[in-house]
């Protein structure tokens, strides 16, 4: 510690601190030390502080965050293994683009773009033309961008106008589709999904809103609202006709962000990748369900026809000649070092069993939820291949399909299993059912997602896509590191946050949430218990009942009696808490 005071000064008088102050005070993280709040936090810092202290205040900052792991709003990746973790850290200086000097990375690269085309069914022995890029978005616009220029070839070629191009895809797009659109000049038609469409692409509509001026489509494996697959291998049919009819060559680019790392290992036989000839492109993202940190997503042609040449650059200030077709240049390579090694960590069998293990999960949170009578389920995934939608019939069939199938499924080696349920990726959208409404009036979805908070779950309510947006769900994303245990706690907790506002109807909420928190072990199997117990049709009046036992089961929380309609205890509660 040899600086001079004098050097510290501008900062110090920042600091509120005085010239007679020492460096061994300074020192201080808090205190008299450095703090966020002290001096002028928009204006760039006069001088620097210690690392230590640096590294305290924002760690301690960044403590308002929510808990990544409790996060059941994202699709990303919130724990790798310690070995990938070693890898990332050791690579975290070099960046991907410089590829003459990190020869090796760049192998690793060719080698991940050659796993992707050959999981995703490309032609034997051609090779893989793709790139790495930050995420699906970036992906996707590189995938509608070869679209748009093909197009415009195509266009030129027969001499026909080219300032009007338009792009189809469902209401239901990620906003990346939309920004695709609008960042390129083209057109979005947007094809309205409704109850029968399921909340994802109606092929029939989306013909009806394809012209010549269309330079292709998106269709979605995994919808972002309630994780339904579109029907690719449908579209294309639908496309081909449309072909015959008119004319129209109309090329497909999967937006697999999710589903393009579930169903090659989920369901093999689903036709939705390079099987499928329509398909030009297909984009994912490497830190959803390829399991990598955030930061990692890849976009893979089917053949480097589909990639218009003059969209590639080639550059030589690097030293030799690289080709590069990325929005972004510079880019970390730790991350897909990372993507590597998860490649070659699970290869096919180990990815099925992860998937496996997060579709059982998510059928397991589904069919409770709905036995407990307050919830129905938006998303289909915990049902008989081919029954949509919640009705008590449907609600019984995917309990019994799932009670009969549970052992099989939590084993999670065999695929198999999942051709008994719907195509989908693991992911619970939910509400209140009809009766529970029905019972409730004022019951708020809302409430429930902020009274989970107080668990620390991160349980997002939100509107479905344009159209149908009337109806709010509850979502949950199932990711690898979602156990039993998770699925147990969550069910607990929805139960527990359900009941907290019902009684706050009648009590004030302090009073509602003063009420003991049920025992953790009690917690154990709860799922399967509770998804095991409504198993026959039921009527209103009993599942009112219903409820109340299963608030039982899951420990002290006490259902207050028919809270709702005593106006008297009302009052009385009301007169106590003031
Ligand atoms: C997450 C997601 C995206 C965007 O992906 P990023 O990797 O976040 O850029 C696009 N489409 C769908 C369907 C998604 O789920």
């Amino acid at each position: 510690m040899t600086e001079s005071i004098g050097d510290l000064l501008p900062g110090m008088r920042r600091m509120g601190l005085n010239r007679r102050t020492t460096l061994a005070q300074l020192d201080l993280t808090y205190g008299a030390g450095y703090s966020e709040s002290t001096g002028d936090v928009h204006a760039f810092p006069v001088t620097g502080m210690p690392a230590r202290n640096a590294y305290q205040l924002i760690h301690d900052s960044l403590k308002f965050d929510g808990d990544p792991a409790l996060n059941c709003a994202t699709f990303l990746t919130t724990w790798m293994e310690p070995e990938a973790e070693k890898l990332i850290v050791e690579n975290l200086g070099k960046n991907r683009v410089d590829i003459d000097e990190y020869e090796a990375t760049e192998r690793v690269h060719r080698r991940c773009l050659a796993h992707l085309h050959d999981l995703w069914n490309g032609k034997a022995g051609q090779e893989a033309t793709g790139t790495v890029v930050v995420g699906s978005s970036e992906g996707i616009m590189l995938g509608g961008l070869a679209m748009k220029w093909r197009w415009r070839q195509r266009m030129q070629a027969q001499g026909k106008d080219t300032s009007r191009p338009n792009i189809v895809f469902g209401a239901n797009a990620q906003v990346a589709l939309e920004k695709t659109a609008r960042y390129f000049d083209m057109e979005a038609r947007l094809v309205p999904v409704s109850d029968g469409s399921r909340y994802v692409l109606d092929v029939e509509r989306a013909v009806e809103m394809i012209d010549e001026n269309t330079v292709g489509m998106f269709v979605i494996l995994g919808s972002t609202y309630t994780g339904h697959f579109e029907d690719v291998a449908g579209m294309s049919a639908a496309l081909d006709r449309l072909h015959r009819e008119h004319g129209w060559d109309v090329p497909i680019h999967v937006d697999g962000a999710c589903g393009a790392m579930i169903a090659p290992f989920a369901f093999p036989d689903l036709a939705w990748d390079f099987r499928v000839p329509r398909v030009a492109s297909i984009s994912t993202s490497g830190h959803k369900f390829g399991l990598t940190y955030p930061g990692i997503g890849w976009v893979v042609w089917r053949s480097a026809e589909c990639q218009p040449s003059e969209l590639t650059f080639e550059l030589s200030y690097l030293g030799g000649v690289e080709k590069t077709f990325t929005l972004n240049f510079s880019h970390p390579a730790c991350f897909l070092i990372a993507q590597y090694y998860q490649f070659i960590r699970f290869g096919r069998s180990g990815f099925t069993r992860m998937v496996n293990a997060c579709l059982y999960h998510a059928r397991l949170l589904s069919v409770a939820l709905e036995a407990t009578g307050a919830f129905e389920c938006v998303s289909d995934i915990h049902r008989p291949r081919g029954q949509f939608g919640f009705t008590e019939a449907t609600r019984l069939a995917s309990s019994k399909l799932f009670a009969e199938s549970a052992v099989s499924q939590k084993s999670g080696a065999d695929p198999s299993i999942n051709e008994a349920y719907n195509y989908g990726q693991p992911e619970v959208a939910f509400r209140f059912s009809d009766w529970f409404i029905q019972m409730h009036p004022t019951a708020s979805q809302d409430v429930v997602s902020t009274l989970l908070r107080v668990r620390g779950w991160i349980i997002p309510n939100y509107p479905l896509p344009p159209d149908r947006g009337s109806i709010r769900i509850l979502r949950v994303v199932i990711r690898e590191t979602s156990s039993e245990d998770t699925v147990n706690r969550l069910v607990r907790d929805i139960m527990w946050a359900t009941q907290t506002m019902l009684e706050s109807e009648v009590k004030s909420l302090g009073e509602a949430l003063l009420r003991p928190l049920p025992p953790a072990v009690s917690t154990s199997d709860l799922a399967r218990d509770v998804a095991a117990t409504h198993t026959e049709t039921m009527d209103d009046t009993r599942r009112s009942s219903h409820w109340q036992v299963l608030l039982d089961k899951i420990g002290e929380i006490k259902p207050a009696t028919d809270v709702v309609r005593d106006k008297e205890a009302q009052k009385t509660v009301y007169q106590r808490s003031c």
